[in-house]
């Protein structure tokens, strides 16, 4: 018997014999098949099994549902952790004067806004994968999405968690009422300017410990909101909307989204997408919230006059939900289609750096630049409204992947030269770990060597997330 069939779990695990095995072994952009996989019930169990992985220091990942844009979710050698069967909401209730949710951290993210929104509270964070992206996943890379402009991070909403350590030695974090943390989009690594561990394991990408419970603040429900795609003549007019609506005080927008023009041309593919929109160039998603009647005025004080008149409107819940599978049927389908050119070493090269909202003119121009320079087709999508948007460059093979590769190291470069951060919310995990150094002196990495072998000193856990095995 190997040590891996020795594992002391209840349940039975899956072997790399067993044909299952196959749906544990790709994230959204890398494939790599663990030794076995364990889709654990419960908590004990996963403490007996870590225990025993850390004695005989055999490696263990984490995974929600593997949605990662990294290969952080994945593993080539050792033992996966599925988090897919823990999915009970445990409690929704208040706590001095404050509203709180706490769940396993398998629960499903849109599930668990659902189950909340019964109750009358709101959980912000939404990302596109909301899904099907689960809420220990959720903390480990501190997701955003497209609330987030108005709403912040997930950072944000963390109360505590439980935590399981490498040696199955079980911790509590927690936030205190007053204590106060910066709520940006990620840089990368291990949150250093906090002194909370609670910190490090928001974004450390599974590296630190097993989160096994979350409790997240819940804020009551926002007033009504409306969802408006806009149509631009090109892509720079849509970002002086983006700048002026973000740093002006005439309207406050919930979520701004962008669909540049080859963005646009995944999106049409949808049986829903708006014939009246068919010849726009460039799209604005936005989403605002009004008080009383539907308003419109303040969006349009900041539009062009044409855009405010072809602009579409939704404001009935189905007509929501339709703009909203419209937007998230762009990385749906881009993914899809590029996955097909992994066999050939391809596949797309996707982006996650973003800058200060006032530098977007000149970051993008750059992007532009640049882009044109290395000749591969590029599209650039989401996050505008918090300087963040996606850019996505499709390679057919993996000499163009290489090149690609290159360019989104360049526009790493000029995106921390502008103020902004290399992985703002997908985090660094196994294929970006190169970001880690444009971002962070060597003195940071360092520490965060120290913390990594403080919490796992044979560093068991996630191997090859953020930081080389250096254990
Ligand atoms: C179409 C699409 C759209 C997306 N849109 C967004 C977006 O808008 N915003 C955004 O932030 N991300 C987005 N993502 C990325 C991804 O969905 C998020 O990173 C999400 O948090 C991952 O959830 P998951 O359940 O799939 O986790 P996984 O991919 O399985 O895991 C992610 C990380 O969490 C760790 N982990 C999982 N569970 C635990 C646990 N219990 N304890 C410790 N570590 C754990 C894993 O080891 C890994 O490092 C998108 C991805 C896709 C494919």
């Amino acid at each position: 018997m190997t040590l891996l069939q020795k594992i002391p779990s209840a349940t039975p695990l899956l072997f790399k014999d067993d044909p299952s095995i196959e749906s544990y072994s790709q994230d959204t952009m890398m494939q790599a098949t663990p030794d076995a996989v364990l889709r654990a019930r419960d908590i004990q169990e996963i403490k007996e099994v870590l225990e025993y992985c850390n004695a005989e220091k055999i490696p263990v990942t984490f995974c929600g549902s593997q949605t990662s844009m990294t290969g952080a979710s994945v593993a080539s050698e050792g033992l996966l952790i599925s988090t897919e069967k823990l999915e009970k909401i445990l409690d929704i209730g208040r706590l001095q004067g404050k509203a709180y949710a706490t769940a396993q951290p398998g629960v499903i993210i849109s599930d668990l806004k659902k189950t909340v929104a019964h109750e009358g509270w709101f959980y912000p964070p939404a990302p596109t994968s909301q899904d099907n992206a689960r809420l220990g996943a959720t903390v480990s890379t501190n997701a955003t999405g497209e609330d987030s402009l108005q709403y912040g991070t997930t950072r944000k909403y963390v109360r505590e968690i439980k935590v399981l350590l490498a040696d199955g030695t079980e911790k509590i974090f927690s936030r205190k009422p007053e204590e106060s943390f910066p709520d940006e989009l990620n840089r990368a690594g291990y949150l250093l300017s906090s002194s909370n561990p609670l910190d490090y394991f928001i974004g450390g990408e599974g590296t630190l410990g097993f989160i096994y419970e979350v409790t997240v603040d819940l804020v009551p429900q926002p007033p009504e909101y409306f969802s408006a795609l806009i149509p631009f003549p090109d892509l720079f007019s849509a970002i002086d909307f983006t700048i002026s609506a973000v740093t002006g005080k005439k309207c406050h927008p919930r979520a701004i989204e962008l669909i540049d023009h080859e963005a646009l041309q995944y999106m049409k593919t949808h049986p829903a997408f708006p014939k009246n929109l068919a010849t726009a160039n460039t799209l604005i998603y936005c989403k605002q919230e009004y008080e009383n009647e539907v308003d419109f005025s303040e969006l349009e004080k900041i539009l062009p006059p044409q855009a405010a008149q072809e602009m579409l409107i939704a404001t009935t819940e189905k007509q929501k939900e339709t703009m909203r599978l419209l937007r998230h049927h762009i990385p749906n389908s881009l993914n899809e289609h590029w996955r097909k050119f992994w066999s050939r070493g391809g596949g797309k090269v996707g982006s996650d750096w973003w800058v200060p909202v006032p530098k977007l003119k000149e970051m993008i121009h750059y992007v532009e630049q640049t882009g044109k320079a290395l000749g591969l087709p590029f599209m650039i999508y989401a996050h505008v409204g918090m300087g963040h948007p996606h850019v996505n460059t499709l390679c057919k093979n993996g000499e163009e992947k290489c090149r690609a590769l290159a360019t989104l190291l360049k526009c790493c470069r000029k995106a921390v030269t502008l103020g902004g951060g290399v992985c703002g919310e997908h985090g660094i995990g196994k294929i970006h770990r190169d970001l880690l150094p444009i971002q962070c002196t060597s003195e940071a990495i360092e520490k965060m060597i120290q913390i990594k072998k403080e919490w796992d000193p044979h560093w068991i856990l996630g191997r090859g997330n953020i930081l080389a095995n250096v254990g």
